[in-house]
């Protein structure tokens, strides 16, 4: 993909957005039948499948806590989630988002509740279109929640950065790649910041607009991750329909 000539015209970005608005996203609780908990997430291009199990037995052993559940997160990008087909397995950039995205949701599970148990979290990219570790933590985050794993709150996330000098919410791939700046943040309900990287410069008045606005584009995605959970949560309570044989009708006995 070559470097388009500009990344902000008219004030628009090249996928029609303005600087504050977040790509379309549609979340989806409890989609896997073996998994504890789950949830597929688009966000924009990205096509993420999320799922919990545990609290459950830790292996190996050695990894038990005595006073604590232990978190695991895997995160995985397909090989065929990118353009040029990705070296399957892990490598130094999922191994650093696997650590980065557990820290992220680590501090909101109650994990003093099981000791010596693990809470293991899967992260599948199936399509990678930038964002992909914020789509992830949102995805696991309510995922979390499907499992009925205790939480104080969600975590949301959602990157900012700075494209043709100019501070956009939730960066596309154009913007991600030919940006001066990429800072994906996660938040929990109460506002305390789990993760903040940051690729690129910004001045300090920069890197405040940043903040309050991925802060608002966090708040959105919390409202749009607890509509997914109660969706779920209204389709399991749904009146199953069972077929009644009509007044006079015949038997089979
Ligand atoms: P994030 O996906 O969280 O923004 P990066 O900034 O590392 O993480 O990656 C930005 C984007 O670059 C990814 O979303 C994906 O579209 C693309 N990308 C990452 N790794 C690869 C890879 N190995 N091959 C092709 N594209 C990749």
């Amino acid at each position: 993909m070559s470097k388009p000539e500009k990344l902000i015209v008219d004030g628009k970005r090249l996928d029609g957005r303005g600087p504050f608005d977040l790509r379309p996203i549609k979340f989806q609780a409890g989609v896997l039948k073996r998994a504890d908990g789950s949830c597929y997430l688009e966000f924009g291009g990205n096509k993420v499948m999320a799922a919990v199990y545990g609290p459950r037995e830790v292996h190996p052993r050695h990894l038990q806590q005595a006073s604590n559940a232990i978190v695991r997160y895997r995160y995985n990008m397909a090989s065929f989630s990118v353009e040029e087909r990705k070296r399957p397995g892990p490598d130094r950039r999922s191994i650093e988002i696997s650590k980065v995205s557990r820290e992220a949701l680590e501090s909101v599970v109650l994990k003093e509740l099981y000791p010596r148990s693990a809470i293991d979290i899967f992260v599948e990219i199936l399509q990678a279109d930038a964002g992909t570790r914020v789509a992830g933590i949102n995805a696991a985050s309510v995922a979390l929640a499907d499992a009925g794993i205790p939480m104080k709150c969600l975590v949301s996330a959602c990157a900012v950065g700075k494209a043709d000098d100019t501070i956009v919410l939730d960066l596309n791939k154009d913007e991600d790649n030919y940006g001066q700046a990429d800072l994906p943040i996660a938040m929990n309900q109460f506002g305390e910041i789990t993760l903040c990287q940051m690729d690129g410069h910004l001045t300090s008045d920069e890197f405040s607009t940043a903040m309050n606005m991925a802060i608002e584009g966090c708040k959105k995605l919390h409202e749009l991750q607890k509509q997914a959970l109660v969706e779920k949560y209204a389709r399991g309570v749904a009146p199953i329909a069972v077929d009644v044989p009509e007044a006079g009708g015949e038997t089979n006995e």
